[in-house]
């Protein structure tokens, strides 16, 4: 097997975090030095500050197709989600629903409200049924998010919201938006939600900030009280630096996102088809019937950097640990803030039986993977893969 020679590392984590894009990186140091003033003081510094946080609104919402006063700033991907739920419903009440694919900053907010998980097909689309057989007027929010960080699978909005407005007319529809925004028309594709979360590290710009897309005629409630920053939705001093950086990846991500989905797609697929060459049985998400049905997938999309696969008969945590010695980064399961790998809910959502889910590999590209770091995965990755099995027979 090929070994690790100092500096050769490769990066297949990207849905998990980015590295940030010059550029942006440039805006945060700016920002940081340049706008210290409080943004909502009324001195010369103060609306410096305001400036730049002005102007990466703009930018983010032209990005998603949202209008200014629509962009919520936040401190994170979870923290938009987290608001999406529980601000909607602290204002309207009622139950709420997602689907059972959600990041766990959506899944767990409806859980604790008692909330309906929906269920999913093999492929990870919405049962589309079981929205409409509890979609009434009771129903006031629902949550499905627009790519999904494990499989990649991106889900269509607009037959849920056909659902809502004849079934449900009192729900707001939500998507988390944080895996699709490098890879997707986020707003084309989420014109059908009245409320989007983003995440900054997801494409180049930085971690901690986030956005929640309000759009003005959905009624949220603020979770964080204090100084009504952030149009009364988000109490808290701007993290202007951050917010900067974030607005001007956001515009990269747009300008570029043609030209990176047909590059790292292509990449993509001689990843996976070069993987599924050398090791005919493992198993794709969403692409592959699992072992032992023959009934074939529904078509679903996924978004260009997602490479999601299982090794039957092999532990994801000794394959990721061979992989890490040797300077290849990717992950099993969605990484999470204790990095205990249980098996993925996403795949036992779909279907998988606990043996197969337990043996998945989530490699994910992103804007800066280059043809150098497939070559070595595809070097490296399968013969790691026999070597686990001819241990364990
Ligand atoms: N939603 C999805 C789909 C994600 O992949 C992530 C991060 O992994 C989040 C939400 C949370 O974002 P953040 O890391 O900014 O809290």
């Amino acid at each position: 097997m090929a070994s690790r020679s100092d500096g050769d590392e490769t990066y297949l984590d990207w849905a998990a975090s980015t590295p940030m894009r010059p550029a942006a990186l440039d805006a945060m140091v700016r920002a940081a030095q340049d706008g210290y003033g409080n943004p909502t003081g009324a001195h010369h510094r103060a609306r410096i500050g305001r400036r730049i946080v002005d102007d990466a609104r703009e930018q983010v919402a032209d990005a998603v197709g949202a209008r200014p006063a629509e962009v919520v700033f936040c401190g994170s991907g979870t923290e938009a989600d987290n608001l999406a739920v529980f601000g909607a419903h602290a204002a309207r009440g009622g139950q709420v629903a997602c689907s059972a694919v959600e990041h766990h900053a959506v899944l767990h907010p409806v859980e604790h409200l008692g909330g309906t998980v929906l269920r999913v097909d093999a492929a990870g689309g919405l049962d589309l049924d079981h929205l409409r057989s509890i979609a009434d007027d009771a129903l006031t929010i629902v949550s499905v998010m627009l790519a999904n960080n494990e499989s990649g699978v991106v889900q269509r909005l607009e037959p849920i919201r056909e659902i809502l407005d004849e079934h449900a007319p009192n729900a707001l529809l939500h998507t988390d938006a944080v895996q699709a925004f490098p890879w997707l028309d986020v707003a084309k594709l989420a014109r059908p939600a009245d409320l989007i979360s983003l995440s900054g590290h997801k494409f180049g710009g930085p971690k901690g900030v986030g956005v929640l897309v309000v759009r003005s005629d959905a009624e949220i409630r603020a979770q964080i009280l204090g100084g009504g920053q952030e149009f009364e939705l988000r109490s808290g001093t701007h993290n202007v630096a951050g917010i900067a950086a974030f607005g001007v990846a956001a515009d990269l991500m747009v300008q570029e996102r043609a030209a990176v989905v047909e590059r790292v797609g292509a990449l993509r697929d001689r990843l996976v088809a070069g993987i599924k060459q050398a090791v005919p049985d493992a198993v794709e998400s969403a692409r592959d019937p699992l072992p032992g049905s023959d009934a074939p997938l529904p078509d679903v999309e996924k978004v260009a950097g997602s490479a999601h696969l299982c090794f039957p008969g092999i532990e994801s945590e000794a394959l990721l640990f061979m992989l890490e010695r040797v300077g290849i980064y990717a992950s099993a399961a969605s990484s999470c803030a204790s990095g205990a790998q249980d098996p993925s809910h996403v795949l036992a959502a779909m279907g998988y039986p606990r043996e197969l889910a337990a043996g998945s590999l989530r490699m994910s590209l992103g804007f800066g993977t280059t043809d150098a770091d497939i070559d070595r995965a595809l070097a490296i990755i399968p013969d790691c893969v026999q070597q686990l099995r001819a241990a364990a027979a």
